[in-house]
């Protein structure tokens, strides 16, 4: 059935495709200029008290590209380029990366950036998700090998058994190993679990943690990390498990601004990927912790406890935050303070989550940060042995 769907859907799009084209060219056979208009997305504004809708899925206004404006022919002549691009993958069944289409025309692009946002045009004219389109985030599905070593920044262990692309994920047989996760995570089916509960983990090491200690051996859960910020299969996929699963989700992050970050892209959406909000966030994701008030409730000692920084010191974070990167939290390095701030602003916040805002703005007063792993000072296992278990039993311990 899944598989007749994924037809259906690839043939609905290519007739619409045609039909986009087609008057296109009937516009300029007649010497007129195509207005071709495109929606803009927004996830939140920056006014806590607008009566806004900004964390809907609809459109926050429109533009209309005409050739009339030179800015805008470069940008409708980039979007017929790619056009033509998906047309053929589609028609041909094969997948292909933001790079490789890059690297069809690179003269022409010029940049990666005007490949990806003329992806993001086209999948808000065709209303649609990038995959329908059949474009990858940064791989070629044919170079298998090299992906499983370089790209797949999903790690998941516990209580789950899949398939993929033809291939078996067997968490189940072995509770405690990191299973890397694929790409193709349309082509995820066949999912089984025994889990009350996922717990999302911002970082590596945590993870690391919990399978050392055999944390999926004493408590029936998935868990889950993109190693730092979530690229968008990490977050497909998750929002996969929670829509088979319907289990509950927990978040556990840093206790800094960029942990926060993570928590919000995850639950809400990044303003980048706006369009397609509604197949990537997860919106009944809790957060686990750590909160400000953890420190003092854990005894978390005073040189675990790093200040918010006023300024940026370096411009690696800031490259490093770019590329969405970022795997391990050293030091923050960006202006704290400032990011903070910014992000008290954020309208979803105010509305839908002012738990989360408080527990920002007690860190934003105490003027310190830690890390996930400043809470097992006391014991190695403490993670694994008190402060998971214990939150996940008491409701009134997580937002
Ligand atoms: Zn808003």
């Amino acid at each position: 059935m899944e598989g007749n769907f994924q037809i259906s859907e690839t043939t609905n799009l290519l007739r619409k495709i045609k039909e986009f084209t087609r008057s296109i060219v009937e516009d300029l056979a007649e010497g007129k200029s195509p207005e071709i208009s495109i929606n803009r997305f927004r996830n939140y504004c920056n006014d806590p008290e607008a009566d806004c809708f900004c964390s809907s899925d609809e459109p926050k206004g429109r533009e209309i590209l005409t050739l009339r404006k030179r800015s805008q022919t470069y940008r409708i002549d980039m979007l017929l380029r790619v056009l033509l691009i998906v047309q053929q993958l589609l028609q041909e069944n094969r997948h292909g990366s933001k790079r490789d289409i890059y690297y069809m025309h690179p003269s022409a692009f010029k940049a990666q950036s005007v490949v990806d946002r003329a992806i993001a045009d086209i999948c808000i004219l065709f209303q649609c998700s990038r995959y329908n389109l059949n474009v990858v985030s940064t791989l070629n599905p044919f170079t298998l090998i090299f992906l499983l070593k370089n790209y797949d920044r999903l790690l998941v262990m516990g209580w789950l058994k899949f398939r993929e692309a033809g291939r078996k994920f067997d968490c189940l047989s072995s509770l405690n190993t990191a299973f890397p996760i694929p790409v193709l995570v349309e082509e995820v089916e066949d999912i089984v679990s025994l889990a009350e509960y996922i717990l999302v983990v911002e970082k590596e090491t945590v993870f690391q943690r919990l399978a050392n200690d055999m944390f999926c051996k004493t408590n029936r859960c998935i868990v889950v990390t993109g190693r730092g910020y979530p690229d968008v299969s990490t977050r497909r996929f998750l929002r996969l498990l929670m829509e088979k699963l319907q289990l509950p989700v927990h978040c556990l992050v840093d206790c800094d601004p960029y942990g926060f970050e993570i928590l919000a892209t995850y639950r809400f959406g990044s303003m980048q990927m706006a369009y397609d909000i509604e197949s990537l966030r997860a919106p009944e994701m809790k957060w686990l912790g750590a909160f400000p008030s953890d420190s003092d409730i854990y005894g978390v000692p005073q040189q675990c406890l790093l200040p918010l920084t006023e300024e940026g010191k370096t411009i690696k974070h800031l490259y490093l935050s770019l590329i969405h990167c970022f795997s391990e939290t050293d030091q923050f390095s960006l202006a704290d303070k400032k990011r903070t701030e910014a992000m008290l602003l954020r309208c979803y916040l105010k509305r839908e989550m002012p738990q989360w805002r408080l527990e920002l703005e007690t860190m934003l007063k105490r003027g310190v940060k830690f890390e996930i792993e400043a809470l097992s000072v006391h014991s190695l296992s403490f993670l694994s042995e008190v402060y998971i278990p214990s939150k996940i039993r008491s409701e009134g311990s997580f937002h």
